[in-house]
This record gives structure tokens, sequence and C-alpha cells, in this order.
């Protein structure tokens, strides 16, 4: 079973309907009527992180930082965070974790009002809660034929540090930061949603590509990337990635992790044609790159597009938890 069918089925057996949610499971977050704005996110030690790795302030960061993303792809404003943990052993784990989960919560002003603990047979588990509040909200699901298709940052850092782990290597520092520090989009989210610039938006957690999915699947729309206009992370090339080139040019090994590679939370969204001076401009007054990585066009599914040549993109991509290999 996919994750994807997986929460299918969550969401079926769960999800009845009610007259004071606005917007029920499936995008970024839920939507309560009000401007409530939802969601969750948890980290599981071995399956999202390993403490031989990263420490347990920085995973606590991490994890906050992950689940504050989610508001920054709604374009709402987060308000405040709730905390809950499972711990095996040492609750001086606990305070870490919950350390970093703060440190987050203040890049945006956001405090942790509340939670829970629970000893733990196995593995530290840490889910995080969000609540945030929006006027206006942006789905997944308004991308239309003629939108142009936009990624904030740089992309595939993350995926190369845990690429470099996996392997037994220790990663650039750089791509080791971009793992442990995802970066705060909420400015950008509110600001492309308050000035009505952003039609669509997610954001990236489990990689380009399959998050262009969420979005053809959610729009009823094709969306087509251009292989050479997407934004790889620097740090990917200083990482030892399989059947990548040490010539600092992107091979086919850096350019998949920046369009597979998941756990970036930078967003990507789509604006009307017409609106690309605008983002540009909002995007510069907030110090954050964008790149216009593709189209909208009439149909459905994700295309990749590169020197004129183009191809569909189907099976495997992305993270998947629950995929059978
Ligand atoms: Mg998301």
């Amino acid at each position: 079973m996919s994750e994807n069918e997986l929460v299918g089925r969550l969401v079926a057996a769960g999800w009845k309907g009610s007259r004071d949610v606005a917007l029920g499971p499936g995008d970024d977050a839920a939507v309560l009527r009000g401007g409530l704005v939802a969601s969750t996110d948890m980290t599981v030690e071995g399956v999202h992180f390993r403490f031989d790795w990263v420490s347990a302030r920085e995973v606590g960061f991490r994890a906050a930082a992950a689940a504050l993303s989610d508001m920054a792809a709604m374009g709402a404003r987060p308000v405040a965070l709730l905390v809950s943990m499972a711990l095996p052993g040492d609750p001086a784990v606990g305070v870490e974790l919950q350390r970093g989960v703060r440190q987050a919560g203040d890049r945006v002003g956001v405090a942790v009002v509340g939670g829970d603990a629970s000893r733990s047979p196995g593995p530290v588990v840490l889910d995080v809660a969000v609540l945030g509040r929006a006027a206006q909200v942006v789905l997944r699901s308004g991308a239309a034929p003629g939108h142009d298709l936009w990624v904030s940052g740089v992309l595939g850092g993350a995926a190369a540090a845990v690429a470099a782990w996996s392997a037994g290597a220790r990663p650039p520092p750089a791509a080791r930061e971009r793992f442990v520090a995802p970066p705060n989009r909420v400015p950008l989210g509110r600001a492309l949603a308050g000035e009505g610039l952003a039609r669509s938006m997610i954001d990236l957690s489990d990689g380009l590509l399959a998050d262009a999915h969420r979005i053809a699947a959610a729009s009823g729309a094709r969306v087509v990337v251009r292989e050479e206009a997407v934004p790889v992370d620097p740090a990917v090339f200083d990482a030892k990635v399989p059947g990548a080139s040490a010539s600092g040019q992107a091979s086919d090994g850096h350019l998949n992790l920046a369009l597979t590679g998941g756990e970036d939370y930078e967003l990507m969204f789509t604006s009307a044609t017409g609106a690309a001076d605008r983002v540009r401009a909002l995007a510069r007054e907030l110090s954050v790159p964008v790149t216009r990585v593709g189209t909208v066009e009439p149909g459905a599914g994700v295309f990749l597009e590169s020197g004129g040549e183009r191809r569909e993109v189907t099976g495997k991509i992305g993270h998947d938890h629950f995929a059978t290999p």
C-alpha cells in the first residue's frame, strides 16, 4: 500500500464532514469556519532521523519548522504550537526536543501552548500540531492552464545530507544545515496569498515531482517542469551522490535529488500569466529567491521537459513511507 492509499483510507475512516469545517482533509492544512487553520506533522526516530545524525534539539527544531511550513503553504499566519512526544527513556531528550521546537516557534513569533508526553517502548516519536489564521487561504487545487509554476529557494540539499548519512559519510555542512534547519517561508506564503499572487500552493515535503503531482491531481490540470530551470542547491554538488560527477555540473544524480529529494520545505506555487514581475518584486522584498520552473497546461499528470524533449513522470517518485519495494 502506498502512503497516498493509506492516507485515503484513513480519511475515509475518520472524516464525515462538519458544518464547522470550511476545508476538510486533503490539503496542507484543514480550515475551520472563522479562518482557523490546523495541521499536524509527525517525526519518528529511525524513519525521519537518527540520533547519530542530529541532536535532539535539531530534531525538535526541524519537526516544528516542517509543521510551520504547512501554514506557509496555506498562506496562513501561525498562532500556536502543540507538541506531543513519546520517549523510550531519558527525559532530558524530551526537554531538548522541546527547546528545539521553541526555537522554531520563536523564529515566527509563535508559542508552544500545550502538548502531551508518554513513555515509548520503541523509538522517539514527536508530533507537532500547528494552528494558524488566514483571511484567504491558498489551496492545491487552484492551478489552471496558463499559470506559471514557481518554487522558492534551492532544492535537494536536505536529501543530499540524508544520502550522505545513508552511505556512511559525513554530509557537507551546507547540506546538513538544510536538513536540520528548514527555511522559514511563512512571510513569503502570507505575502503571496495576501496579494492574490499564488493561485495554488504546496510546500515541498516529498520532492518537487511528487508535490507537483499533488497540485496536478487537485487542480485537474497538467504540470510541466522544465528540467534546466530547476534551482539545484549548491550544497548538492559537494555531496557524494551516486551517479554524480565531481565537475560541479548538474548530473542526473544531482538533478534527481532536487527533483525527488524530500524535505526541502520550500514553497511551490502557480501564478497567473503576467504576474511574474510582481512575484519577483515581492520575493526580492522578502529576500527569498524564486524561480519559474514550469507551466500549467490542460490535461493531467506531471511532465518533465528537457532540451525540447518531454516525458511523463510516472511510477515511484519522491518519498513514500509505505511503498512496498
Ligand atoms: Mg505540506
